[in-house]
């Protein structure tokens, strides 16, 4: 199987997976460098996942149907273009032979979801669109900093080896927060080394691994001393995980 971050606009990534003769891509904001990757390698467009409404993951999505093969399958709770497969969270799908759980993961859009690959497999692969970045997590536009931290939980909590494929090419600013909010970490100044040399060759950060992001991403670390009192310095007048993730993220708004 074969995964592809094509770039879009200025900084999206539309993931496509493939197995040489089939493909699926999430959340194709553009339908131009799909149609160009299919081309390419003379792919049948099996079927198209998408996390969430925003224009930048569904924009390219009525240009593509004329090739597609299969379902748009995409959140119940957020209104995409139709027709699409209505996901809720439990539900399970299957995309080139690999089953695929569904993550209701409200905060950014009420109707978020994310698809967590569930067979057991080695580095399974997860698409979640603009909750998880690697180093930071999308900004709480719909929900409230309760519900996207909980998002964050529950992704947090999937096998240390995942593949976190985010949807957008933030890492390097997202790092440069993180290490205003932990300066002492020699894990971040690593992978902010790592990250930068990946951008200096013209090549995406992403995948990140959740491994990696459990040691990096201050947003899944609300727990940690360090960051509890970053937070705190920074106007988080509790010590419990929501305060200290509210704090972060108005924090990082204004960064
Ligand atoms: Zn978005
Ligand atoms: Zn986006």
């Amino acid at each position: 199987m074969n995964l592809l971050a094509l770039p879009a606009f200025a900084d999206n990534y539309i993931w496509m997976l493939h197995d040489g003769v089939r493909a699926i891509v999430v959340d194709p904001g553009d339908a131009a460098p799909v149609q160009a990757a299919l081309d390419d390698a003379d792919l049948e467009l099996a079927a198209i996942l998408v996390t969430h409404r925003h224009p930048d993951h569904v924009g390219g999505i009525d240009e593509l149907r004329p090739r597609l093969r299969g379902p748009v399958y995409g959140p119940a709770l957020d209104p995409v273009p139709q027709p699409c497969q209505a996901l809720h969270d439990g539900d399970r799908i299957e995309v080139l032979g690999l089953p695929f759980q569904v993550l209701h993961v409200p905060g950014h859009t009420l109707g978020h979801i994310a698809f967590a690959q569930a067979d057991g497999a080695p580095a399974p692969l997860l698409f979640c669109g603009d909750t998880l970045f690697s180093g930071g997590c999308g900004r709480v536009f719909e929900g409230t900093p309760a519900q996207m931290h909980l998002s964050l939980s529950r992704l947090a909590a999937l096998p240390a080896d995942t593949r976190v494929c985010c949807a957008h090419e933030y890492t390097l600013s997202n790092l440069r927060f993180a290490q205003a909010v932990e300066p002492h970490s020699t894990d971040l100044a690593a992978y902010a080394t790592q990250c930068r040399a990946h951008r200096d060759a013209q090549q995406p950060t992403l995948p990140a691994t959740l491994a990696t992001e459990r040691r990096i991403n201050p947003f899944l670390r609300c727990t940690e001393p360090a960051v509890v009192a970053a937070a705190q310095a920074r106007g988080a007048t509790a010590t419990d995980t929501v305060a200290v993730f509210a704090a972060l993220r108005e924090w990082k708004n204004h960064f």
